[in-house]
């Protein structure tokens, strides 16, 4: 950063070699060039974004990244694209909130929200994963993409798309909310709504991106829409003063988010920019879908895929293509799961929301249900740093609470009518 008749400018340094080295198999190891593909041809196995982090060794600083601007893209380097965004230039970077009043409620020493109810432009973490997609599928060429999604990632395609002049197709569950078919439908975008759950969706979605040739956000560029979601992780680190949390709270659907948090901190570890304090990752799941969680419960790494029953339809993954390697990271950092029935997320989502001040979507009453539940059993520590990870808005699941919360109260625009009123309420006047 240099300063100039006292204002700041950050200064524009890319670092002068990209450092992704290849997509990985992360079964058997084989590596492949960075193309539009996502599994092993030998073992079927999902393909990762692997770095030559020895080539960042020194350059990236604390200070180069504190002086550049505030979104996703300070960590560009660690996120597999060519120089810079070609869409999605203002995402991310959200608050990170000391929620003091919400930990004396729950008798917790340290307590953070990461809060990505509030993400922009479309309000869940899903627009920084959509940025590098929709960045890496304009590189590859793609002018269409499109994706198979629980709501969320419906929306951000739609948006980031339209805002960069691509066509979208995007798939949903016919059963979503009506923000969030709205919350995408408003941009232009062709929404389809398939009779059936998310993951019927998805299989469709795999059929027509072989067969149309288009960018599939969470099928054929999956490997680097995936690698947006540390971007959430690095944030955390740097906004509590370069550090990781003791124990981190996120909720899951396919499991990706959870296994990129961890990522996030080894990677920060690996290149300095954090002291390794063993940070603990834990899962959250509406009980209603589950399969992860259960996982992590039962002792097994085998996900038993299930049909899902859940209000919290963002998260409404039966067959989560990163369980396994979510249970694997939950275990191998020393977190736990668990899992939150219809009511406990209710009841979360107006405590975060009357303690807080954040209204957040029915995922964000999954992770602080579910930390509730962790702090009860012991398995999350009270006097240890904890961040909690919320994701989505709540005004995009208005129906989960809206027979939940107080009517307001009609009365004529009349001075008597309010004195009745403050009256019934104990309310003394001045005169
Ligand atoms: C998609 C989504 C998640 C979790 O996504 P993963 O598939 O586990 O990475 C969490 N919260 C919200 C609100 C989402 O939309
Ligand atoms: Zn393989």
């Amino acid at each position: 950063m240099f300063r100039k008749k006292g204002r700041f400018f950050a200064q524009e340094i890319t670092l002068s070699e990209s450092i992704v080295r290849a997509l990985k198999c992360r079964e058997c190891g084989q590596e492949y060039p960075i193309e539009p593909t996502h599994v092993c041809e030998f073992c079927f196995g999902p393909l990762e974004v692997v770095y030559d982090y020895e080539k960042l060794e020194g350059k990236f600083t604390r200070e180069l990244i504190e002086s550049r601007p505030q979104n996703m893209w300070r960590y560009k380097e660690l996120l597999p694209i060519d120089g810079e965004p070609k869409v999605g230039a203002n995402n991310g970077f959200t608050p990170l909130i000391r929620a003091d009043r919400l930990a004396k409620t729950l008798g917790v020493k340290e307590l953070y929200i990461k809060n990505d109810s509030v993400c922009y432009p479309t309000l869940s973490f899903k627009d920084r994963v959509v940025a590098v997609a929709l960045s890496k599928a304009v590189e590859f060429g793609f002018t269409t993409v499109a994706c198979a999604s629980t709501g969320n990632l419906a929306g951000s395609v739609a948006a980031n798309a339209t805002a960069a002049g691509l066509e979208s197709y995007v798939f949903i569950p016919e059963d979503l909310e009506q923000g969030k078919v709205l919350g995408a439908a408003v941009f232009g975008t062709n929404i389809i709504a398939i009779k059936g759950q998310y993951d019927d969706v998805n299989r469709l979605c795999s059929e027509v991106a072989g067969k149309y040739g288009w960018a599939f956000v969470n099928v054929n560029v999956r490997p680097f829409y995936a690698e947006g979601s540390k971007s959430m992780g690095y944030e955390i680190m740097e906004q509590l003063g370069w550090k990781a949390p003791k124990h981190v709270v996120v909720p899951m659907a396919s499991g990706s988010l959870c296994t990129k948090i961890d990522k996030s901190i080894k990677e920060f570890i690996k290149l300095g920019l954090i002291e390794d304090t063993g940070t603990a990752v834990y899962g959250a799941q509406a009980t209603g879908c589950s399969p992860i969680s259960k996982s992590v419960k039962d002792g097994t790494d085998m996900i038993h895929p299930v049909k899902a029953d859940t209000i919290a339809k963002s998260l409404a993954i039966g067959n989560p293509a990163d369980g396994f390697y979510a249970n694997r990271v939950i275990k191998e950092s020393g977190g736990w799961c668990e899992d939150v029935t219809d009511e406990e997320i209710i009841d979360a989502m107006k405590l975060l929301a009357e303690t807080e001040g954040i209204f957040a979507e029915t995922a964000g009453g999954v992770t602080l249900g579910s930390a509730i539940k962790l702090l009860k059993s012991g398995k999350l520590p009270k006097d240890e740093s904890i961040v909690l990870c919320i994701t989505g808005n709540g005004l995009k699941t208005q129906e989960a609470v809206i027979n939940e919360v107080a009517k307001p109260r009609v009365i004529g625009a009349s001075l008597k009518e309010f004195d009745v009123l403050a009256e019934a309420d104990g309310v003394k006047s001045n005169s």
